[in-house]
């Protein structure tokens, strides 16, 4: 019988998922469907008992639920737990698993895809919401010399800085607290890119050689990516590679084959001129 999944949000029509996991299960062989699943916004917990009842055997998860569905998972992996966000649930009889794969995602987005190494390197982290929890953890597994968190709203960094904790030492504060510092790598993960919008990021933060990246995707050089450009960045990059490979890691967690992302990324990929 074919397998169904899903992407749950609410909005979730503009989601790029079913593309992404019908071109994963046409390049494995895997006999599976995925559509949106659009959840009021009272009502995730009631939507995914029924998907799960009607058969559905996962479910990635969207705005504005991520947290919702770490409560509601009867079981986390360590990088969810920790994040506090959930991304990805899987059905197994009663229990319901919950993964957030947005940070390998994002790692093996940089690490393989645009061949920069994290391990001993400089890293600050623009935001402190939903998407930077997820990405926390995976990122200090690499190794790197110094982690920092900027936030507009300085106590959601400090509160991050220390529930990570035990697991690296995080310096944290506002964005004028970072004039004089310098960093190897620089991804923003805040929704400021959205509205067309830049946070008060001090000029030299980039080093000579550094990577900047954005995971918005799909709005072209954002704001943050054009001053990067402008102030030294070496190499720029959006999140589209981190959407892909959040989608192959949930694909290999539900169907144990892990997919080539290349091919989806040049799907993807806005064509010059278009
Ligand atoms: P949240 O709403 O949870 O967090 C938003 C963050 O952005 C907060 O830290 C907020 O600061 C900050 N922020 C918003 N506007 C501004 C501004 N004008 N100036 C400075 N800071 C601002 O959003 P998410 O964490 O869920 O998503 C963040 C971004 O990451 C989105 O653009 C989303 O599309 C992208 N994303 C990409 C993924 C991918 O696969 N490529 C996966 C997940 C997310 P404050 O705390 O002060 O409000």
């Amino acid at each position: 019988m074919t397998d169904r999944y899903a992407v749950v949000g609410n909005p979730v029509a503009h989601s790029k998922s079913p593309l992404i996991h019908a071109e994963f299960a046409s390049q494995t062989g895997q006999d599976l469907t995925y559509t949106t699943l659009l959840a009021p916004l009272d009502g995730f917990a009631r939507s995914v008992r029924e998907f799960q009842e009607a058969g559905g055997k996962g479910l990635n998860v969207t705005v504005p639920f991520k947290q919702e569905a770490w409560k509601l998972a009867t079981s986390l992996t360590q990088r969810a737990e920790l994040a506090q966000a959930v991304n990805t649930l899987k059905f197994d009889g009663a229990t319901i698993l919950g993964d957030n794969t947005d940070g390998a995602g994002l790692v093996r987005d940089i690490t393989a895809n645009l061949g920069f190494s994290v391990r001993g390197k400089k890293i600050l982290l623009m935001g402190a919401g939903g998407a930077a929890r997820g990405v926390i953890l995976p990122l200090l597994e690499q190794y790197p010399a110094l982690f920092a968190i900027a936030n507009r709203t300085p106590d959601k960094a400090h509160e991050l800085a220390q529930l990570f904790l035990p697991h690296g030492d995080i310096s944290s504060g506002e964005y004028a607290s970072l004039a004089g510092c310098h960093f190897d790598l620089v991804i923003n993960a805040t929704s400021s890119s959205l509205s067309g919008e830049l946070p008060p990021l001090p000029a030299g933060v980039f080093s000579p050689g550094s990577l900047a990246y954005d995971m918005m995707y799909g709005k072209g050089l954002t704001p943050f990516l054009q001053f990067a450009q402008a102030n030294g960045a070496a190499q720029l990059a959006d999140g589209l590679g981190m959407l892909v490979e959040q989608a192959a890691e949930s694909f290999f967690l539900w169907r144990g084959v892990r997919p080539e992302t290349q091919p989806v990324m040049v799907l993807l990929k806005p064509k010059n001129g278009s």
